[in-house]
């Protein structure tokens, strides 16, 4: 096995693991494993079975990307708030999937690439283009795992196969259960895991021909642009096979105007096409400012996709600790989701604090997966995803939270948030429209794991499940 690392944190350094103790694990013990195949994790967890030592509960970790893991209760680090720090359950078998990150099959005529499930989607992204091929459908940040992302119902931004959770795109999971069985699943309903039926150590997904993007990006002076310009990306969207996504950021700081950049993707020729629409609704295309990250180039999906304009990458200087959390409302109540928001944010400076880079509205298209935030419940086709990249302590980002909240149920605004960012009310509760598919999907999971090792008890997903 490659060589462990002593200590490790997630993304934003708030959930920490101490894996320092990477002796073989004893009942009880709190133990790390980073298996470099599926054989060699097999091996682990049947040794540990024949030995009668199979672990409590085991918590596979992907590209540790995560600001929350729904699956369990995650202690507190110290009394206060303010530090952020809550480490893992103890004591635990961790699975850092991580060095299970290889593509190992490609088909070309039927155009699906099986991975093993610690390969990051940056990886995967530039090993197929050597092929030709690429994956249709990115997050802001392909840094996390494919087996990891689809744990939480990670998604794009934009429309149809654009903007759905990235794990409509799989054919078949496999998964080795706490035992060290080996399991196939290819029920797509399945695919939003949350991390409860096993280590997944392997995912078969579709793909298609490798493709450029290009990033154009308006400013508008006024919010009074938000619909008809949400309305008119869209237009766009159905009349050109060009047009990939679009995503609106609204600014915080003028609380009179909310001036908003809407920032649109097309295909691409090639990494030279400098074709750009010039302007969008009346307003004209912004130019780049030189030292600053650019807003409109072009160049392979994979570079064009990830978020450039807040800290979202590691040691990214950032005022304060770094944090996410992310809503999804009815696309049909999308203007008064974003009214109310702003209503609330406007009382006083505290947003303006906790969200420098202002409010960055994204569109999920539903989908049929049990536990996906973004499921196709209540006859809802479309998301706007409200996503926050917030700075402060995890208290001061906890009382914005409680706001946005407590805001959108006054305004009697449905909401969900996703599993792997922050949210106030817990994920269980903001998730409860679920409710009735997880019971669907506690079915299986106790089918998968009939003694619960992956699901903590006292987790937001628990409750839910109704445990
Ligand atoms: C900077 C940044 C930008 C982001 N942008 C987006 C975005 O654009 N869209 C979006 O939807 N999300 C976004 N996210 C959230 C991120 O996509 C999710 O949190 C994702 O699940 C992280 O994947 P990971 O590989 O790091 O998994 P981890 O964080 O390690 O794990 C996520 C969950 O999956 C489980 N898990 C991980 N691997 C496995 C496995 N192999 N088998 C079983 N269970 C497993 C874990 O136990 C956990 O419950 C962003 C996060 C960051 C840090």
């Amino acid at each position: 096995m490659p060589p462990v690392p002593r200590y490790e944190s997630n993304f934003n350094g708030t959930i920490t693991l101490d894996n320092s103790d990477s002796s073989p694990p004893e009942r009880g013990d709190r133990s790390y494993i980073r298996p470099s195949s599926r054989e060699a994790l097999v091996d682990h967890l049947t040794g540990l079975r024949d030995r009668d030592e199979t672990p409590d509960r085991i918590v596979a970790v992907g590209g540790f990307s995560s600001f929350e893991f729904p699956q369990l209760h995650l202690a507190e680090q110290g009394e206060d708030l303010s530090s952020s720090r809550r480490e893992f359950p103890s004591p635990c078998l961790l699975v850092d999937v991580s060095g299970m990150n290889s593509i190992t099959h490609i088909d070309k005529l039927s155009l699906t690439v099986t991975v093993e499930a610690g390969i990051t989607y940056w990886d995967l992204a530039n090993q197929l283009r050597a092929h030709g091929l690429a994956v249709a459908n990115l997050s802001a940040y392909p840094e996390v795992t494919v087996g990891g992302g689809s744990g939480t119902g990670t998604h794009g931004s934009g429309f149809a196969v654009h903007g759905k959770n990235q794990a409509d795109q799989f054919i078949a999971l496999e998964i080795v259960d706490a035992r060290g069985e080996v399991r196939r699943v290819v029920d797509p309903r399945l695919f939003t895991h949350l991390g409860v039926l096993g280590v997944v150590t392997a995912v078969t997904l579709r793909c298609i021909p490798m493709f450029f993007l290009k990033q154009a990006c308006f400013e508008f002076a006024d919010l009074d642009a938000f619909d008809s310009l949400r309305i008119g990306a869209f237009q766009q969207l159905a009349e050109s096979a060009d047009f990939y996504s679009t995503m609106i950021r609204i600014d915080l700081v003028d609380k009179q105007h909310h001036p908003l950049k809407c920032y649109i993707r097309t295909v691409a020729k090639d990494e030279n096409d400098q074709e750009f629409q010039t302007s969008f609704l009346g307003a004209d295309l912004v130019e780049n400012v030189h030292g600053e990250e650019p807003q409109v180039f072009a160049g392979p999906y994979y570079d064009v996709l990830p978020d450039h304009t807040t800290a979202s990458r590691k040691n990214v200087p950032a005022p304060g600790t770094y944090h996410q959390a992310e809503y999804f409302v009815d696309n049909r109540l999308a203007s008064q989701a974003v009214h109310a928001f702003l209503s609330e944010a406007d009382k006083d400076d505290s947003f303006i604090t906790a969200l420098p880079t202002g409010l960055k509205c994204r569109f999920v298209s539903s989908d049929d997966q049990w536990m996906s935030p973004t499921a196709n419940v209540d006859g809802v086709e479309l998301y706007m995803a409200l996503q926050l990249s917030l700075y402060g302590s995890r208290s001061e980002i906890a009382a914005i939270l409680k706001r946005i909240e407590d805001c959108f149920s006054d305004h009697g605004i449905p909401f969900s948030c996703h599993w792997g960012k922050l949210c106030y009310g817990g994920h269980g509760s903001v998730n409860s429209k679920l409710r009735d598919r997880a019971e669907i999907m506690n079915a299986t999971r106790v089918e998968f794991d009939p003694d619960g090792a992956f699901l903590d008890s006292d987790s937001e997903l628990a409750k839910l499940f109704g445990r």
